[in-house]
């Protein structure tokens, strides 16, 4: 299969509607959304959802996301609540995701079996408008390859989907850079599933009653059955070694120096630190205090460090508090628990 793939905004219609044409037949095309890129299907249509499994090489039992154009459109799909409206009047159109009781004309093969259906209303204009056109709900994970990092960009859709499927949209990068904040939720409380852009903080501001599931900062033990099912896949992780160094405890300028002379590593840094340390193999992810950059840049770097063929790469262990947990979460992963320093860490 050919894949094209587009430049696209809000108001390129002819390309919009090719794309709805090709959505309403039962073919895959990959979208730009706020988040990341989603590679989308009809989500009425269970053959077309069962191909997106099959382009992603997706686990069956780990169910889609179901991307809608406005709040109420989730009273086709789902059985609402008043949380649900409140929550949705904040942070709907955005990078919020919703678990709700499912509705039967949602298939059991994008819930993959659940009796639950996960519902986002992205904020992007180009996934918006063609939700709007299409004039159906899009099923859509993230467009990569399973195991590999999301995409951020069309050019790491096209690496992993080229010849898979017949359209990718080019947004241009990704605002926020990880996936959604996926939550569950009943009339008085937030079960908070994966961290993304909406955090905690400001969850609770509509609802203080907000639990995180034991797998957002911790390794599910053996046994242990996830509140949701993507909790326990290996989650992407460099082909390099990635450890995280913790800087309250271990200087990572005087670590990460002295590993540059004796390893071949790469090392994911602050701006601040580009000058400290040697001019090879550095990964810098933005300023300091400048977590949204961070957050924006995360896939992009650890798809930069596969190309690098270096051994081992050294990262400063993120905070796990507010807007920073969400890439706490990704890198924690990544790392396979892999944490330098700290009463966690294996020491020096
Ligand atoms: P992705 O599509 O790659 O952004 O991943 C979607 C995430 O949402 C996965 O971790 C899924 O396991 C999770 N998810 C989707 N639907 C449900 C559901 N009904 N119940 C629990 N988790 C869900
Ligand atoms: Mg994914």
């Amino acid at each position: 299969m050919v894949t094209e793939v587009l430049r696209v905004n809000k108001d390129s219609y002819d390309i919009l509607s090719k794309a709805s044409l090709l959505l309403n037949k039962g073919e895959l095309v990959a979208i730009p959304t706020e988040t990341v890129y989603g590679l989308g299907a009809n989500a009425y249509d269970k053959n077309a959802c069962l191909n997106i499994f099959k382009a992603k090489g997706r686990p069956s039992d780990n169910p889609l996301i179901v991307h809608i154009a406005e709040p109420q459109d989730a009273e086709k799909i789902a059985f609402t609540n008043d949380l649900y409206y409140k929550l949705a009047q904040k942070f709907m159109p955005g990078p919020l995701t919703i678990i709700l009781p499912k509705k039967e004309i949602i298939p059991n093969e994008v819930t993959a079996g659940l009796d639950s259906v996960a519902i986002r209303c992205p904020v992007h204009p180009v996934a918006n408008a063609l939700i709007k056109i299409s004039g159906i709900p899009i099923a859509a994970p993230s467009a990569n390859s399973s195991g590999k990092p999301s995409p951020t960009t069309a050019q790491h859709v096209y690496d992993d989907m080229n010849g898979k499927i017949p359209l990718i949209l080019d947004g241009g990068e990704c605002d926020v850079g990880v996936e959604s904040t996926v939550i569950k939720i009943t009339e008085s409380e937030i079960v908070l599933l994966r961290p993304g852009a909406v955090t905690v903080e400001m969850l609770k501001e509509i609802c203080p009653n907000v639990t995180i599931a034991g797998a957002v900062k911790e390794e599910l033990q053996a046994g242990q059955v996830p509140l949701s099912p993507g909790m326990k896949y290996k989650h992407y992780a460099p082909q390099a070694n990635l450890y995280l160094i913790d800087d309250r405890y271990i200087d990572f300028i005087e670590f990460t120096k002295e590993k540059q002379k004796t390893e071949n590593c790469a090392i994911m840094c602050y701006n601040e630190e580009i000058e400290l340390l040697e001019n090879k193999n550095l990964l810098p992810v933005g300023n300091k205090d400048d977590i949204k950059k961070q957050t924006q840049r995360l896939f992009i770097i650890l798809r930069e460090a596969d190309k690098l063929g270096v051994e081992t790469i050294y990262a400063h262990l993120p905070n796990d508090e507010g807007e920073s947990l969400a890439i706490y979460n990704r890198m924690i992963r990544a790392c396979a628990h892999r944490v330098l320093g700290g009463i966690n860490g294996e020491g020096k």
